[in-house]
């Protein structure tokens, strides 16, 4: 199906950037990825002005900043997932390497970097906190964002950044929270970003959290291809999705869709940069 001829996609009241996304990712072993031109393509006809191509790894932490260079729609962070920092054998060679690369200009942020205990046996977890502490005085050295990835790791992860301490910015990708977290998180002036998620039907304690979030610490993204909004659930998302989640925030939050829209860019931009 060509997405541009699907009536129900229809441009957003104000251009939103997706703060978080993995172009470089197949969807499954049925679905190779658009190229990044048509995924922008796609994006802008919706209003997706911008995109954050997010690293996981050293090779796909370089592949964001080089093609951040290339497409001026694109930002890039870099970081080790905290998946691949639990299985990489030269781990310190890997952080020094996304050290470097987080000194460049295209580069706004490190990300994803956190905990992930779904599935993770005690030993990688330690890597996990080294590399998460490493990533927190990496942001902290270039004085960029850190992005957070947290699975089933909240109190672990709260508790490294308020004693670790935290960069100025903070931003918990797809915020996976209760209420009570997210008033944790805006008493810390730490962002949550949320994604297609909320338009899930099993998903209330989010929304329930969604209304916990102050204006100015509200993001969105798609976490493209994963987490597909409904209604297209089951397909490989991408960043012209996006529209689907910005209007169920519109819709849960009572704010206008051309608010929200406004809401979102300025906060997007106040984290990742204005060029
Ligand atoms: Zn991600």
């Amino acid at each position: 199906m060509n997405v541009l001829n699907d009536q129900t996609i229809v441009p957003l009241a104000g251009p939103v950037v997706d703060t978080h996304c993995h172009m470089n990712i197949a969807f499954d072993d049925s679905h190779r990825p658009p190229t990044v031109e048509q995924a922008l393509v796609l994006a802008r006809a919706v209003g997706v002005t911008k995109v954050i191509e997010v690293g996981c790894d050293v090779e796909s932490s370089r592949w964001a900043a080089d093609i951040a260079s290339k497409f001026p729609d694109v930002w890039a962070t870099v970081a080790l997932h905290p998946n691949a920092a639990a299985h990489d054998t030269d781990l310190m060679a890997s952080l020094e390497q996304i050290a470097e690369l987080a000194k460049l200009p295209q580069v706004r942020g490190l990300g994803e970097t956190g905990l992930d205990y779904y599935r993770t046996e005690e030993a990688q977890a330690a890597a996990q906190h080294t590399s998460f502490r490493a990533h927190i005085d990496i942001a902290k050295a270039v004085n960029k964002p850190v992005i957070i990835h947290d699975r089933d790791a909240h109190e672990d992860v709260i508790s490294t950044l308020t004693s670790y301490g935290a960069p100025d910015t903070v931003v918990f990708h797809c915020f996976s929270g209760d209420a009570q977290m997210a008033k944790i998180c805006a008493q810390n002036g730490w962002y949550m970003s949320f994604s297609g998620v909320v338009t899930f039907k099993n998903a209330q304690s989010l929304r329930d959290a969604l209304q916990e979030v102050p204006d100015e610490l509200l993001l969105v993204e798609t976490d493209s291809p994963f987490l597909t909004p409904v209604p297209r659930r089951g397909t490989p998302n991408a960043s012209i999705n996006l529209a689907y989640t910005v209007r169920a925030i519109s819709a849960l939050r009572g704010t206008s869709e051309e608010e929200i829209c406004e809401l979102l860019f300025s906060n997007s931009t106040r984290v990742f940069g204005t060029l």
